[in-house]
């Protein structure tokens, strides 16, 4: 039988065809979605609702932004693929423009975030290798000196830290949940509370190849870094030669009101990784290095068949526009500080806190945050959760006052009906 599943069948039928065939990997409410406009998602029967999700922190110009379906319509009709074997103009503007626009050098590109961070991790360790030291209390007999060379190899990653699904990445994910079934996975790596300076000290050394860092925890619930915390981190980092990598895969490309989390903080890594929102929806991944980081990377060591291909590379161009412009962070910051005012406001004895930065929220309840998320479809209304407690709220950044009126007027149904 020949399948004809378009965006017209049924909600039912298309249920029942992806529990058939679709792997497990995550649970998805009743309904199924069929276009988008703005802010807001319709499903095939027609519902509304207005989207907090922004398909997990990447629709960042939301749905169907007229420069950025043009930008794709002609580039798929100019050029879709090549591989990296080849120069293209897009792929060459893109990272031009990152470096300009940030600290790095030289940028990787792939095609999520994870792999960014598979990326981040390999280059981290390329320049480690290069620049372990001989240890000074053990001086090598000339003939077996790679016995008395201290290995660079250390990761240093934070409780409630979320670096993707890859082993690598997963290894610097401390979650037992997500760790467990798969080990054994990458050795060589210290865990440490999340915003405690002297724990992470502790663990800092000249065998410390890098710490991985997420300046606004996403996945573990909202947590803002605190600035002498990253400071703290820098100075650790610089002090035992050790890489400083910032994930940004979902606090960057100005969701919490600068184009990189990081400006907000005084401090700047040796590494940055993006995803999420870079490509307007698109599937990418970026790896930021610095010129001392480039300077270990060679033909060979790193690659991807599909990072960085014209079609997306022009997409991140279109958004890289859009969200650097001064006046579009302004409105992120002025429309996440009335959001989290509005979050602040709302008066059920569930909540326990609010807590985040531009339009990067997070609200923490004394229920599971799930119970609120499958509420939420009723009022249309989708939300999605970071931790077993905290709702959060990551809407596409051309969110407007009037939306999060909408939002928070939704949300108090929601919460009383819990
Ligand atoms: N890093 C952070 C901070 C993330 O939030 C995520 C995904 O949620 C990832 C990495 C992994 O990104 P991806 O799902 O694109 O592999």
């Amino acid at each position: 039988m020949t399948l004809t599943l378009t965006e017209t069948d049924t909600a039912q039928s298309i249920i029942a065809h992806e529990a058939a065939h679709v792997a497990p990997t995550y649970p998805r409410p009743p309904f199924a979605l069929a276009h988008g406009e703005g802010v807001y998602l319709y499903d095939t029967e027609g519902n509304a609702y207005l989207d907090l999700v922004a398909g997990i922190a990447v629709n960042a110009l939301g749905y169907g932004d007229p420069a950025l379906v043009e930008a794709i319509s002609q580039q798929a009709a100019q050029l879709i693929h090549v591989s990296n074997l080849y120069h293209t103009a897009p792929h060459a503007a893109l990272a031009a423009r990152l470096c300009e626009a940030s600290f790095a050098d030289k940028v990787f590109f792939s095609n999520s975030g994870a792999e960014a961070n598979e990326a981040a991790l390999k280059f981290a360790r390329k320049w480690a290798y290069i620049h372990r030291q001989p240890d000074p209390a053990s001086p090598p007999p000339l003939y077996v000196r790679a016995h008395h060379i201290v290995d660079k190899t250390e990761l240093v990653t934070f409780s409630n830290g979320f670096h993707g699904r890859t082993t690598g990445s997963l290894s610097v994910t401390p979650r037992p949940k997500y760790q467990d079934p798969f080990r054994p996975l990458l050795p060589d790596v210290r865990v440490v509370p999340f915003n405690d300076l002297e724990a992470a000290a502790s663990v800092i050394w000249q065998g410390t190849c890098a710490v991985f860092v997420e300046p606004v925890q996403g996945e573990g619930g909202i947590h803002p870094a605190t600035p002498e915390f990253l400071q703290g981190l820098r100075a650790l980092c610089d002090e035992h030669g050790a890489l400083l990598i910032f994930d940004e895969v979902q606090c960057g490309m100005g969701r919490t009101g600068s184009l990189f989390a990081y400006e907000q903080f005084g401090v700047q890594p040796d590494i940055l990784t993006l995803a999420k929102p870079l490509a307007g929806g698109l599937p990418i991944g970026a790896t930021l290095v610095s010129a001392q980081v480039a300077g270990a990377i060679e033909y060979g060591d790193h690659g991807s068949t599909f990072g960085g291909g014209p079609v997306v590379t022009r997409a991140a161009q279109v958004v890289l526009d859009r969200v650097s412009d001064p006046a579009f962070l302004q409105h992120v910051q002025e429309v996440g500080m009335y959001f989290k005012a509005g979050l602040k406001g709302l008066n059920s004895p569930l909540i326990t806190g609010v807590r985040g930065m531009g339009l990067m929220l997070g609200m923490e309840l004394s229920v599971p945050a799930t119970e609120a998320v499958k509420a939420g479809y009723a009022h249309g209304l989708l939300m999605v959760n970071a931790g077993p407690d905290t709702l959060r709220f990551v809407p596409p950044l051309i969110i407007e006052k009037h939306h999060v009126d909408e939002a928070i007027d939704k949300l108090t149904q929601v919460l009383a009906s819990l």
